[in-house]
């Protein structure tokens, strides 16, 4: 039987989720008009606000083929100069925590208030867990349909580098569309927190009031990057569970060092299902921003945090040079063999390899 604790984290049953490139909307886009769009055509629908354009551009940024990645980034130069004005903001917690419910809750409350809001999954499983992923649409019903609110899945599979390159220019092309808040929500339990927070402004660590940190499965580096702790389903617990465990993160915040930022992190605590004590998160939430927007740290983070993917951009695109040239790969199997049978030092294997990649490029 399951304790009442484990009763809490329950995970709704999930399908498996469809690829989020529709090859029919890539297939419709030539059908339709007779030709492929241009970048142009696509910047001018995102600036205008045209969902379905942003959704196909979006489309066109996750797809791997060569033509696609090349009109997609015409898209994003054009985009760039839009761009970096909404409020990024990762959400994680555990599978089941409620993470969904929440940015549907506090999302519809501030589209309501008239906010453009976009909200972003970053997901590197390539195999999605069945047990919490139901389709993003169905996760977030009241949000995906209104107006003001765009609402679209993780890009599938990849790896963690290449979901984070997607996301990040999805991201971009949001915010030249006029999304003024942008959530990114972690899927599943893994590395992905610290790819999000590496995208983010401010970074929300959903938890439960009452469930032990070995149970919620949340490590000591995950409450490191935490600005704000939110305690959910505040409805299922009484008020001195709340406090207590409000008293135990506030202590447990107060023994980290002290972030970048030079905020001190606090817990909040809301019901993201009768919607109580989200008005106050949101209250939080712009006063941090407006703390690190007074104090420089907004956009030094985002220049950090450019540079930071630049770097990581370079470094995945030589591996990408050196593995993927059918002559290198001959040359590196070649080397593994030798190496596995104590010809070589595996140190020497690697600089001989190196010699041979450095000849081909530089043709030395
Ligand atoms: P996620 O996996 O973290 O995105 O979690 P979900 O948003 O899918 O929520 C998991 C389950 O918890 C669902 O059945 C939600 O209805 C429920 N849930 C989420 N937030 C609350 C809350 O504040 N109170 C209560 N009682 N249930 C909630």
């Amino acid at each position: 039987m399951m304790d009442k604790k484990e009763e809490k984290l329950k995970i709704i049953e999930g399908v498996e989720q469809p690829s989020s490139i529709n090859t029919r909307i890539l297939r419709g886009i030539k059908k339709s008009t007779g030709r492929l769009l241009t970048a142009e055509e696509y910047f001018q629908g995102i600036k205008s606000g045209n969902r379905t354009l942003l959704a196909k551009a979006i489309t066109l940024i996750e797809s791997n083929r060569p033509e696609h990645q090349e009109i997609a980034s015409q898209i994003i130069e054009r985009c760039l100069p839009l761009s970096g004005k909404s409020k990024r903001i990762g959400v994680t917690g555990v599978p089941g925590v409620g993470k969904s419910t929440f940015i549907e809750s506090l999302g519809s409350s501030l589209v309501d208030q008239g906010m453009k809001v976009a909200v972003l999954a970053v997901d590197p499983s390539s195999n999605r867990s069945k047990g919490s992923i139901l389709g993003d649409k169905t996760r977030m019903p009241v949000l995906s349909a209104h107006p003001n609110a765009f609402v679209r899945p993780s890009p599938s599979s990849g790896t963690l580098g290449g979901v984070a390159r997607k996301s990040r220019e999805t991201m971009i092309a949001c915010e030249a569309a006029g999304y003024e808040v942008i959530f990114i929500e972690t899927v599943g339990v893994g590395q992905s927190e610290t790819t999000v927070h590496s995208m983010v402004d401010m970074f929300l660590l959903l938890m439960l009031p009452g469930a032990g940190d070995e149970l919620q499965g949340i490590k000591r580096g995950i409450m490191e990057l935490a600005d704000m702790i939110i305690l959910n389903k505040v409805d299922e617990s009484s008020e001195i569970i709340i406090n207590r465990a409000k008293t135990d993160y506030t202590n447990a915040l107060h023994l980290l060092p002290p972030s970048d930022s030079g905020w001190i992190p606090l817990v909040c605590q809301c019901s993201s299902v009768t919607g109580k004590g989200i008005e106050l998160v949101w209250e939080k939430i712009s006063e941090y921003f407006s703390f690190i927007t007074g104090n420089g740290y907004f956009d030094k983070n985002r220049e950090q945090q450019a540079s930071f993917w630049f770097l990581e951009t370079l470094n995945d695109e030589i591996k990408k040079m050196l593995y993927s040239s059918p002559e290198m790969k001959k040359i590196i199997q070649e080397y593994h063999k030798k190496v596995s049978v104590n010809k070589i030092s595996p140190f020497e294997a690697a600089q001989t390899v190196l010699k041979f990649f450095r000849e081909k490029i530089y043709h030395e």
